[in-house]
């Protein structure tokens, strides 16, 4: 009787203890619960995006679960700014790309070693290419059998006979575009979309006609994943342009042909700047460039020999 009364209240204090323990938890949870994932979201949307070149100061960054204007809709979804909606100059609305895809953090030695040793090294100084080529990832543009060697010097097969060209001449093309943040591009041949998304991280807005659907249907889904938002695909003849969006500031030829398509010539806008190859499709090619001056007459000079694969379609059937 007597050890009894010790006993019974060293049990009371243990209840005692276990029950302010539980409270302590219970209260530490609800702590947790109201205030964590706010402060989680508040910090995401303030992260700096270390891979966005030619970015504005004072721009609103994209949320991350924000979907992607369609590529072959140029027009802004009403009601839903886009991420790095922009006035520009003329006071039109510019969609910037956006590069929230892992790719532009990978292989970024090797990028920048391709831009020191095969373009800088070969006079093109001019920073807005120099930054485009360092920013493109262009491994996510070939086969899995290519990628390792994505960033040699040379062209890379990218199926359907066809062919990505090698980083110096991607280069030199788009520095000879002399290319702004205001320019509307077209391109002919889009092939796997590299040398459209290497004109999007400088251009306004880049058109691009591939002819292969096969090839204009995976470069449209790669360009759309990776954040393109300024690149508009079509698959169809390049020959005919893309009059509906006529005229433009640059065009692009990357398959030669025996003759320079008409069309072409006429939806160059006066002041504008065309390169293609030109020259038999198996035998001597030229880049040539071709300008067209306020009043629209055109001059053509050949800029350096080159090997590219035949433009097809319309280009290759006998003249009327
Ligand atoms: N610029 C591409 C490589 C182009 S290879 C890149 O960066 O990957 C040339 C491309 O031109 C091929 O994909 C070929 O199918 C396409 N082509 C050939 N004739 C064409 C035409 N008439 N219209 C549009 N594309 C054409």
């Amino acid at each position: 009787m007597i050890e009894e009364y010790p006993e019974t209240s060293r049990k009371r204090i243990f209840v005692l203890l276990f029950l302010l323990i539980l409270l302590g938890l219970v209260a530490i949870y609800f702590a947790i619960n109201t205030t964590g994932p706010n402060t989680v979201v508040a910090e995401q949307g303030n992260i700096a995006d270390p891979n966005q070149p030619l970015s504005e100061p004072n721009q609103t960054k994209a949320e991350p679960n924000q979907p992607q204007t369609e590529p072959n809709q140029p027009t802004i979804e009403p009601n839903q700014p886009p991420a790095r909606e922009m006035e520009d100059p003329n006071d039109k609305k510019v969609l910037r790309p956006v590069h929230k895809h892992p790719a532009y953090t990978e292989r970024t030695v090797e990028r920048a070693r391709m831009v020191d040793w095969q373009i800088e090294a070969r006079t093109i100084k001019d920073p807005n290419v120099l930054s485009a080529m360092r920013t493109v990832p262009r491994h996510v543009f070939v086969r899995l059998t290519e990628q390792r060697s994505a960033y040699n010097d040379n062209p890379l097969p990218i199926g359907y006979e066809q062919t990505i060209s090698q980083p110096y001449i991607v280069a030199f093309m788009t520095d000879v575009l002399k290319l702004t943040r205001n320019s509307k591009v077209l391109e002919i041949g889009t092939g796997s979309g590299y040398q459209a998304a290497v004109c999007a991280e400088i251009a306004q807005q880049v058109y691009t006609i591939e002819i292969v659907e096969e090839l204009a249907k995976s470069a449209k889904e790669r360009l759309k994943e990776l954040g393109y938002r300024n690149v508009f695909t079509k698959a169809s003849d390049g020959y005919f342009g893309w009059p509906e969006h006529a005229p433009f500031d640059a065009i692009i030829g990357t398959a030669a042909a025996g003759r320079i398509p008409e069309p072409l010539i006429e939806q160059l806008k006066p002041g504008g700047r065309m390169i293609l190859p030109y020259g038999s499709p198996r035998g001597f090619q030229y880049l040539v460039l071709l300008t067209k001056d306020k009043d629209g007459n055109v001059r053509k000079r050949n800029v350096m020999p080159v090997r590219f694969v035949p433009m097809t379609g319309e280009v290759q059937k006998p003249r009327q």
